[in-house]
């Protein structure tokens, strides 16, 4: 059943602020509640209209709130309210301060494979909150991994625009999600379920630990083939001083028939994670990370999602300028009126996922 939203003014209990972050029809703001002085980030999810492409579908919108009205839990994005204009549904989001986790790390000299595995622990905790429920989030990746501020390096899961109820009954397949992150069953447009999201635990996994994307090939097609293929290896190259323990997590992952891949609680209780002998805490203590290689995958990333907005740019002022001389060689349109219509859309791309 279709929830209802609030529809009184949002500007009579929250003054809204700067942008700090956009997805695909969504903007994201600071929001201050006037009443408590608590800060808050508001989500400004654009509604589809009629039969057009731009905004998100009402049952979309719908389910990402009835999924997060559900979920309660410290390393899952909490969800305070919500309302709704004629043009958007606006969610009021705790607010996270402390930015992407990888972001945070590439900044970082030195990570030892005790802390890496303490992040990964979280988020673990977290994906744990979501199976629990029979929600499978089905797009984790780094960009949806945010730290709720920078002292308490506390892990927040974000983006349930994808989510899932997994109900047994259903049969959910969708190619959707990173070509990088994604699982071979949604590469084969098979049943999803929540192991779909433990495979993307790997990935993120792999990446932290060396730096290097196990399955990305030169284009998308090389990717889901390796994927298909489990086509994966520990490159010495980038895993020298990887724990052979982290190794057997990640393959625990990387494992083609969901039903045979290690559960969030079979994760949980692995030895990389919770180490049940002072030998395997010892050997965890003295790996680390790849740092140099991961702060190089981090740049590479940087400059793909920069080359995309300058592309975006290129285009963009290319059909203005097309515009223009069609404009002055008959109709009349203003480049005024064209800028409502053009800035949204040059945010929407820039966090294009990879
Ligand atoms: P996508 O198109 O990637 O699926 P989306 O439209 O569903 O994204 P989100 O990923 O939820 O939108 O949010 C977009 C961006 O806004 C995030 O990448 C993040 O940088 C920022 N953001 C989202 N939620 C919060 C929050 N609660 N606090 C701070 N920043 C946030």
């Amino acid at each position: 059943d279709a929830i209802a939203f609030k529809r009184e003014p949002l500007e009579e209990s929250y003054e809204i602020g700067d942008d700090i972050g956009s997805g695909h029809f969504a903007v994201v703001r600071r929001a201050l509640h006037k009443k408590s002085g608590e800060a808050f980030a508001a989500k400004f999810i654009r509604k589809r209209r009629g039969g057009g492409r731009k905004g998100a579908k009402a049952e979309d919108i719908q389910r990402e709130v009835s999924i997060l009205r559900l979920l309660d839990h410290e390393n899952v994005i909490r969800l305070y309210d919500v309302y709704e204009t004629g043009i958007e549904v606006i969610l009021i989001l705790e607010l996270v301060t402390g930015g992407e986790l990888f972001d945070y790390i590439s900044e970082k000299d030195h990570l030892g494979e005790e802390e890496a595995s303490a992040f990964i622990a979280q988020i673990l905790r977290g994906v744990k909150h979501l199976h629990d429920h029979n929600i499978a989030h089905l797009d984790l990746k780094p960009e949806n991994i945010m730290l709720r501020n920078r002292s308490t390096q506390s892990i927040k899961l974000i983006d349930f625009g994808l989510a899932q109820r997994i109900q047994g009954k259903e049969d959910i397949r969708a190619l959707m999600g990173t070509a990088e992150f994604v699982a071979p069953e949604v590469v084969s447009y098979e049943t999803l379920s929540l192991a779909t999201d433990m495979w993307s635990v790997g990935v993120i996994t792999y990446i932290l630990l060396s730096g290097a994307s196990p399955f990305l090939g030169d284009n998308q097609q090389e990717t889901y083939h390796n994927i298909t293929a489990i086509n994966f290896q520990f490159d010495e190259e980038y895993f020298s001083n990887t724990s052979e323990l982290a190794k057997d997590f990640i393959e625990k992952l990387f494992v083609k028939m969901p039903k045979k891949r290690a559960t969030v609680d079979d994760c949980l209780n692995h030895p990389w994670i919770r180490p049940k002998e002072p030998l395997e805490l010892i050997k965890r203590q003295s790996a680390v990370i790849n740092i140099d290689n991961f702060k190089a995958f981090m740049a590479r990333k940087r400059w793909k999602q920069s080359m995309r907005v300058v592309s975006l740019c290129n285009r963009l002022s290319k059909s203005i300028l097309l515009r223009k001389s069609t404009d002055t060689m008959g109709s009349r349109n203003t480049l005024d009126e064209d800028k409502p219509k053009l800035l949204p859309s040059v945010r929407d791309q820039s966090h294009e996922s990879l």
